[in-house]
């Protein structure tokens, strides 16, 4: 078996659908599982959906419909013959019911949220936005199957088992690997990225941008021969080429220093991608589904990064703390410990650490909006300032040349340097 996964950005309008089938017929599909994410932004418009709906904002309900239109332009793009495609496919696409399966889904999501008494939001969170999955894999199937391309669906709920941690849910890997083993062994397959389900059979999600990690449990799971995700880029990159410009494509990539890009931010692969793959030494592509047959990047077990060049990372709205106890004596491990503890507990990611005598300096993400509630707790046995809005670049393999070009022009707040990795603290 093999594992793709489109993201999506490789599906977002009906071109893009069309798109995954020519990949598809360029590449070959035999005994390939397909893993699709929601089309374009719908995860997050289904979040603002979520969030008008806990306000009480009846607005939600439209929010619903614009979701539902955009949806449904989609299937009536691809309810018309392109480029003097085969009337055929247009008569299988229109009488695979798709429109009324989605309409379903749509009916059964505003029903959900109008029966709903739990006050949870990260449950809440979990059943409303993996309608998004749910619908783009019933489009792109229906879509490959009017191609003849002959899959079948199947609810990746029914697939992978986690624990309850809703938004962040743990896999559950003996279960996991028994259901999948069961269910998708042969043939072609399509399921959703990022969810899943929990002892209950609720739904929950592996965290946002989880479909890559999807594709890697699949794969671990049936001992595949390969992963790939296509991309709107050619490959991983030696930095983003929305923030930096004369990007360099990246031909291998080592697993570890694939999962230090992933760690200190390169959005490209989501950072729990690449350990499942490397336990079972299966290789992941990254390549271009504009241009499918061109090499793109692979992270295998290879020894040093081609070429070894500097690594350029960026993460912006991150969040500079300085800890100090509040009467300048040392910051102990006992302290460390503790600090650590508050930002376990309030679900903060620290990017960078320094500590000195007397104090302790972190730049944190704050993903889940939990700042203050951290900051009031640390505040009642230390002493604090922060900075938000700040950005953390991080440059692996730099040389004096990437350090000068990093630096130049911004003001920057602290500068830490280790053999491979140089980061900075930077005011934007
Ligand atoms: P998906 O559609 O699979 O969700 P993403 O949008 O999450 O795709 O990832 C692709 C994007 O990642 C690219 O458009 C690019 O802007 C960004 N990106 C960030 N860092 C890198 C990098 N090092 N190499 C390539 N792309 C990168
Ligand atoms: N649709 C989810 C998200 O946008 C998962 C993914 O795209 O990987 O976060
Ligand atoms: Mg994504």
């Amino acid at each position: 078996m093999r594992i793709f996964k489109f993201g999506g950005a490789s599906v977002k309008d009906a071109s893009g659908v069309r798109n995954v089938c020519r990949v598809l017929q360029t590449v070959g599909y035999d005994d390939t599982g397909i893993v699709v994410s929601a089309m374009g932004k719908t995860t997050n418009a289904l979040e603002e959906i979520i969030k008008k709906y806990l306000a009480q904002d009846h607005r939600y309900i439209d929010l619903i419909d614009k979701l539902e239109s955009e949806h449904v332009s989609i299937i009536e793009e691809l309810e018309n013959a392109c480029d003097g495609e085969d009337v055929d496919r247009v008569a299988r696409f229109r009488e695979s019911g798709i429109k009324k399966e989605i309409s379903t889904i749509f009916k059964s999501l505003t029903e959900e949220l109008l029966r709903n008494k739990s006050k949870s939001y990260s449950f809440l969170y979990d059943q409303v936005v993996s309608h998004g999955e749910l619908m783009s894999t019933k489009i792109v199937a229906a879509y490959l199957n009017s191609c003849g391309i002959g899959l079948q669906w199947k609810d990746a709920r029914e697939l992978i088992k986690t624990d309850q941690k809703y938004r962040d849910a743990a896999v559950d890997w003996e279960k996991s690997e028994r259901l999948v083993q069961q269910h998708c062994s042969d043939g072609l397959f399509i399921t959703q990225g990022f969810i899943a389900s929990d002892v209950n059979g609720f739904t929950t999600t592996l965290g946002r941008e989880g479909s890559d990690y999807t594709a890697a449990i699949l794969a671990y799971c049936l001992k595949a021969q390969s992963v790939t995700i296509w991309k709107d880029v050619p490959g991983v990159l030696n930095a983003d080429p929305r923030v930096f410009e004369n990007t360099v494509l990246l031909n291998q990539i080592p697993y570890n220093e694939a999962i230090e890009l992933a760690f200190y931010g390169a959005s490209v692969i989501h950072p729990k991608t690449l350990q499942p793959l490397q336990g079972k030494k299966i290789p992941l592509y990254v390549k271009s589904f504009i241009s499918p047959e061109d090499p793109g990047t692979v992270i295998t077990d290879t020894a040093t990064i081609e070429p070894y060049i500097p690594c350029y990372i960026v993460r912006k709205d991150m969040v500079f703390l300085k800890i100090s106890s509040r009467d300048f004596s040392f910051i102990g491990e006992n302290n460390i410990s503790d600090i650590f503890q508050e930002l376990s507990e309030h679900k903060m990611q620290v990017g960078l650490l320094q500590n000195s005598a007397i104090s302790f300096s972190i730049c944190i993400e704050d993903k889940y909006a939990k700042l203050n509630e951290l900051l009031n707790d640390l505040k009642t046995r230390y002493q604090i300032s922060h900075v938000t809005g700040v950005s953390l670049y991080t440059v692996r393999h730099y040389d004096e040349t990437a350090l000068e070009f990093i630096e130049e022009g911004k003001e920057v707040l602290l500068k830490q340097r280790a053999q491979e990795t140089l980061q900075l603290i930077v005011m934007e």
